[in-house]
């Protein structure tokens, strides 16, 4: 069985409970309705997703998803490019109250605080001064989502992009009880800095580890133990090969979870089970009777 650890499947959905987004980098993607999923989900052997959940600032809401099947899950989100300026950090205690009012009321369903991190991509590369002071605001967020997350013995997900030694510094001072780096495009040197950073740290991988110029993600997925990989898609964004430039689908972790199977020494089923699990432990869950 298989545990997709991140989809954003909530973003293609034809018939919402909620509004989607309306943003023109969705557009692209083919709609589908839940019972498309869910039946595609069966049919791959998925048993559980995570759906990462847009916080109030976004109009996509994966915890009214989540609620649609017993398969499903959630977690909070505040995405570091989306609160690195002034007035959110006015706002700073007033969203992580908000964000623990919801963990409380739905314990069943959110499992985790998602993504959180550094992402240094966007910022202000006119002006010296506002940039420093967006890191420093993207920093006080991690901080404190860490904690908010620590307090609930709920799992984080990493979000790093060019960010690598801020992240790396930030997780050795906040120390996450359980954190993954998901969506892992680094090399293997960092990926052996995060496991030896937390015995409860892992990496999660998605569909780029199919396409033909991640030699340096595979070759992390090689020589690693077993024991910390998790895997997920993205989705609807970076469909494995097989589907480049198409809709991503939460049910193609499949073909993230055959790539590992084909780079691991272990036998299949081995590798299957391990991660299986390792999901499981990771969100405090257990297997789903179905
Ligand atoms: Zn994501």
């Amino acid at each position: 069985m298989i545990f997709n650890t991140h989809t954003h499947f909530n973003f293609i959905l034809k018939n919402p409970v909620c509004p989607i987004a309306n943003t023109d980098y969705l557009e692209k993607f083919k709609r589908q309705d839940l019972q498309e999923i869910l039946i595609q989900n069966k049919e791959y052997w998925i048993g559980f997703c995570c759906i990462v959940w847009s916080n109030e600032l976004s109009s996509e809401n994966a915890l009214e998803v989540a609620k649609m099947d017993k398969s499903f899950y959630c977690t909070l989100w505040l995405h570091p490019e989306d609160h690195q300026e002034e007035e959110l950090l006015n706002k700073i205690d007033s969203i992580i109250e908000n964000f623990e009012k919801l963990i409380q009321k739905n314990k069943q369903k959110i499992i985790g605080i998602w993504e959180i991190g550094l992402d240094y991509h966007y910022l202000d590369e006119e002006n010296e001064i506002h940039k420093n002071r967006q890191k420093e605001i993207q920093k006080i967020f991690f901080e404190r989502q860490i904690k908010l997350a620590n307090k609930y013995n709920l799992p984080v997900i990493i979000h790093s992009r060019d960010s690598k030694a801020d992240t790396f510094k930030c997780l050795k001072k906040f120390v996450p009880n359980k954190f993954v780096v998901h969506c892992y495009s680094e090399n293997l040197e960092f990926a052996k800095q995060i496991i030896e950073l937390s015995p409860n740290s892992f990496i999660g991988f998605a569909g780029m580890i199919t396409y033909k110029n991640a030699e340096n993600i595979r070759e992390v997925i090689k020589n690693i133990p077993l024991k910390r990989i998790l895997v997920e898609t993205d989705d609807p964004f970076l469909a494995p090969q097989e589907f480049r430039w198409q809709t991503n689908y939460p049910a193609y972790v499949k073909l993230v979870l055959d790539k590992v199977k084909e780079l691991r020494e272990e036998n299949a089923e081995i590798v299957e089970n391990t991660i299986w699990q390792n999901s499981l432990n990771f969100f405090n869950l257990k297997t789903p009777q179905i």
